[in-house]
């Protein structure tokens, strides 16, 4: 369930950038054997500049990053949830991700038509958001309908649950999404969101595909989205999705070159993924051999035996403690020998939280 979905009306540009994020996954996938392709999903390279400083020490055979899935929403236009374009079949794809990446068309080309006729991003916005709220609504309502029943034969719980379903509703006829539901930590309310995994309750960010000239400026379509945007707390990123489409095929030294000459510091691309992987609540810590040098995902507030887990189940059975020495010390005493001689290894045990950065060894009992 951790991934994003991305979303968009036709002709914005979401195609070019999930092909962009597939070639991102194909460059890397020699490194990934463990991950196999599927057609609508892309598990790109999370970039870590530390990664590369940490090789720069150490020099290993190979260099692994932290990976993001990212899955290709297909068919939600006006009308899918009443089963228009590709229909319902697009909710239980969006349903799976926990992140919503909408592609927003914030360039001007007379030969590339808009669906509604106009470059216009809060409307399109709304457009989708609204499908998502009518889905929503349906789920609820015959969940509510399921609650009814029960709650004659007597059913306390379903009682509780039905009072709450019914101002959900009424929420959500006021066109608000479930994140905004005003009773957040209500039991009934929580059990709701888990049992119907609601699309209005997830964080959404905004990619706004702009032209190459719309890149260093924004031009009057990002200031519309940026202002709807920041009313409501969420991100948006500038790309131009067929640049991005080159560029990940560039080595690091063109693509530096491309940028500047863009007038940007960071690929759009690069962005939504750094931003998507915080936003998941997701972070690394590091391992660093000479055989490899590799970044290890793990949720924001893992304890140091859970975050073994994720090298190999033993690690966690056998947790003895954790060497531990922060990326900061690592760089600074050019290396493990020199950060130990230095005094900055810690000795963690099984309640130590895993902090952003950390370089780890572990010990432990097979
Ligand atoms: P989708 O329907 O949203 O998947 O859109 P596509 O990715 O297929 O793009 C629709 C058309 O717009 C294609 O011809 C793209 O080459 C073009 N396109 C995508 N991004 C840009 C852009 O930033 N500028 C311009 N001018 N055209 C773009």
């Amino acid at each position: 369930g951790l991934g994003i979905g991305l979303v968009g009306l036709p002709n914005v540009g979401k195609s070019t950038t999930f092909n962009a994020l597939t070639k991102a996954q194909n460059a890397e996938s020699a490194n990934y054997p463990f991950c196999t392709i599927e057609p609508n999903k892309a598990v790109v390279p999370v970039p870590d500049p530390r990664l590369d400083e940490l090789a720069r020490i150490v020099n290993p055979e190979r260099i692994q990053y932290s990976t993001l899935d990212f899955v290709d929403i297909a068919g939600l236009v006006k009308g899918a949830s009443k089963g228009e374009g590709l229909g319902n079949k697009f909710l239980s794809n969006i349903r799976e991700t926990e992140v919503i990446l909408q592609i927003v068309r914030c360039f001007e080309d007379e030969n590339i038509t808009h669906v509604e006729g106009s470059i216009d991003p809060v409307r399109d916005i709304e457009i989708i958001e609204t499908e998502l709220l009518l889905a929503d609504m349906d789920a609820l309502e015959k969940r509510i309908a399921a609650l009814q029943r029960r709650a004659k034969g007597n059913d306390r719980e379903a009682k509780a649950q039905l009072e709450v379903a019914q101002k959900l509703l009424e929420h959500l006829e006021n066109e608000q999404p479930v994140s905004t539901f005003e009773d957040q930590e209500n039991d009934a309310f929580k059990q709701l969101v888990r049992d119907l995994r609601f699309l209005t309750a997830k964080e959404i960010m905004y990619g706004a595909n702009v032209n190459e000239e719309g890149l260093a400026e924004d031009n009057e379509y990002v200031q519309a989205l940026k202002a709807y945007a920041a009313e409501r707390n969420r991100e948006v990123i500038k790309l131009c999705a067929k640049i991005e489409e080159e560029m990940v095929e560039f080595d690091e030294e063109e693509k530096q070159e491309m940028l500047e000459s863009l007038g940007v510091e960071e690929s759009g691309l690069d962005q939504i993924i750094r931003k998507g992987f915080e936003k998941l609540g997701l972070m690394s810590y590091f391992t660093a051999g000479v055989k490899e040098v590799r970044a290890w995902t793990i949720k924001q507030g893992t304890t140091a035996p859970k975050a073994a887990a994720v090298i190999h189940n033993d690690f966690e059975k056998g947790f003895i403690r954790a060497e531990v020495i922060s990326y900061e010390d690592f760089v600074k005493y050019g290396g493990e020998a020199g950060a130990k001689e230095a005094g900055k290894m810690r000795l963690e045990g099984k309640d130590y939280i895993v902090q952003d950065g950390d370089v780890m060894h572990f010990r432990f009992n097979v």
